[in-house]
């Protein structure tokens, strides 16, 4: 069950053209107020109606992506959410799976196009004013990717020169603000990103060390640097509850999660998808 979400559905769904500057602007910006007042999602009503919608990338791996062998959905988040459709519906099958990216994560929980963002995304201060996240699930680091044959083998050496980067990003934020006096090139995904690097459109790409390492194990030909810029704590988001709307769906994944934490499932997890990124010799070119 796979589904794009549609911006303009979700301008309209929103409340029209009022909200759509808004929604546009601060959707790249990763971060956006509530256009209407959208009630968080009762446990009850995903019961109720059997499944659980989920917001997840299709692009990066090894978090979401669609396994060019077999064209599934497969990775650590698609993962997650079935752990989680077991434990809440009895069905490790029951998630509709639709397509965000980084800059529309937020819009698809503002909008009510999902129940649930499951797609790499940091636990920030500034976007928890938006939506609601659960207890961390995972520790990325912000890290910068260039190619094997690059002069560049310090984060100081990118000083005027051209870093990639992904729209509405914690990654976009911090790397401005640690070279200022570089070049930047914003992207919609890290795919879209990475393919620039492969074509010489760029000097480095940053995104999450995690996320770099998917590129790297269908890329020869890159290295990543030593430094890594921060701490990358991903939570899952939900619509933010209320007194009328508690979030009480937030509430019983965060229970799920601590139960997955105790039984070696997010263990389990993460040594399937990302520590065999991560660990993976770069391949020679
Ligand atoms: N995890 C970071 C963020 O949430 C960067 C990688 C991503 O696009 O998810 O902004």
């Amino acid at each position: 069950m796979l589904r794009t979400v549609s911006l303009f559905r979700l301008v309209r769904e929103n409340g029209g053209k009022a909200c759509l500057s808004g929604l546009l602007l601060l959707g790249l910006l990763g971060v956006l107020p509530g256009c209407g007042e959208r009630k968080a999602v009762l446990t009850s009503e995903i019961q109720h109606r059997g499944k659980l919608v989920a917001g997840v990338k299709f692009d990066s791996k090894p978090f979401g992506f669609l396994d060019s062998e077999d064209g599934q959905l497969k990775g650590y988040d698609i993962d997650l959410m079935r752990e989680i459709s077991r434990r809440l519906l009895n069905k490790e099958n029951a998630v509709e799976f639709q397509q965000v990216f980084s800059s529309t994560r937020v819009i698809a929980i503002d909008s009510g196009s999902v129940d649930v963002v499951a797609a790499t995304m940091t636990i920030t201060p500034k976007r928890a004013k938006v939506v609601a996240f659960s207890d961390p699930y995972l520790i990325a680091h912000q890290a910068v990717v260039v190619p094997t044959k690059s002069s560049v083998k310090s984060l100081s050496d990118l000083n005027g020169k051209t870093i990639l980067f992904v729209l509405g990003t914690t990654s976009e934020a911090t790397i401005k603000k640690r070279l200022p006096q570089a070049k930047y090139t914003g992207f919609k995904s890290s795919t879209d990103a990475f393919s620039a690097l492969k074509s010489g459109r760029g000097d480095a790409m940053t995104t999450d060390d995690t996320i770099i390492s998917g590129f790297l194990t269908d890329n020869c030909g890159f290295r990543v640097l030593n430094e890594k810029l921060s701490d990358e704590p991903y939570g899952l988001a939900f619509r933010k509850g209320s007194a009328q709307a508690p979030d009480e769906l937030r509430l019983q994944v965060n229970k799920y999660l601590a139960e997955m934490k105790q039984d070696g499932t997010l263990e389990r997890l993460k040594a399937k998808w990302v520590d065999t990124a991560l660990n993976a010799k770069p391949c020679k070119p």
